[in-house]
């Protein structure tokens, strides 16, 4: 699963809770956050095969402090708890529990679409309904699930038409990305340059996730020359 994590940071996001959307977008990618660290590290092992399913390449063989379950439990608690305590002292125990709920949807759409790497504890018990092994219906559970997400943020969340269209346009962005993953056929890149890849793409999408809510471009989109005296 890759875009499709997203639909769980923009359903999430609402005028009550306030949690920034870029926070949510670190939440439900975490678990590769730290992923992409220990491969980096050498701690947890990858290996990138062509045709490995027919919607990835990865074989994560043993990735069990990221990708365990019992690992994506603790990890949830973790960010929940840092969100409340070291992050924002005045967030709700509600907000908190979003966030850490955030994160924990990583593992759950990762089981949907992973082929049984998914360890329960440790590297042992593996799990994964493997929806990667039919491209086609993982990728339109992606694109659906994206969509949906973003629906639901534009429905819950008080914003400008033209900052709709900047949301909708990092949708399609997303999407346009997903079809370059899923379906243009490339070499493999090695596990190292693969996690680098995670990091550099996800914190971009974090980066675009905040120019979206705020700052600069926030004013630049909500700016109409025609309410000026
Ligand atoms: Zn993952």
């Amino acid at each position: 699963m890759f875009v499709g994590h997203y639909s769980v940071a923009f359903a999430a996001k609402s005028e009550q809770n306030r949690i920034p959307l870029w926070v949510l977008f670190i939440a439900v990618q975490f678990l590769d956050y730290i992923w992409a660290t220990l491969v980096l590290l050498g701690i947890e092992k990858l290996r990138v095969i062509k045709g490995f399913t027919a919607g990835s390449m990865l074989d994560s063989y043993y990735h069990p402090y990221s990708h365990s379950l019992v690992g994506a439990l603790i990890w949830s608690a973790f960010v929940a708890l840092v969100y409340k305590k070291f992050w924002q002292a005045k967030a709700s125990n509600w907000a908190a529990l979003i966030v850490g709920l955030a994160v924990f949807s990583h593992w759950i759409l990762d089981f949907i679409a992973h082929p049984r790497d998914l360890a329960i504890y440790d590297n042992k018990w593996k799990v994964g309904l493997g929806l990667w092994n039919y491209r086609g219906l993982e990728f339109g559970l992606e694109v659906a699930l994206l969509a949906g997400g973003i629906v639901l943020y534009l429905a819950w969340n008080a914003i400008s038409a033209t900052r709709k269209k900047a949301v909708i346009g990092f949708g399609i962005a997303l999407v346009i990305i997903q079809i370059g993953d899923t379906f243009v056929p490339r070499t493999p890149l090695s596990d190292r340059e693969t996690a680098m890849g995670v990091w550099i793409f996800y914190t971009l999408f974090v980066v675009v996730a905040y120019l979206l809510e705020k700052g600069a471009p926030a004013r630049i989109l909500d700016y109409n020359p025609w309410s000026q005296r």
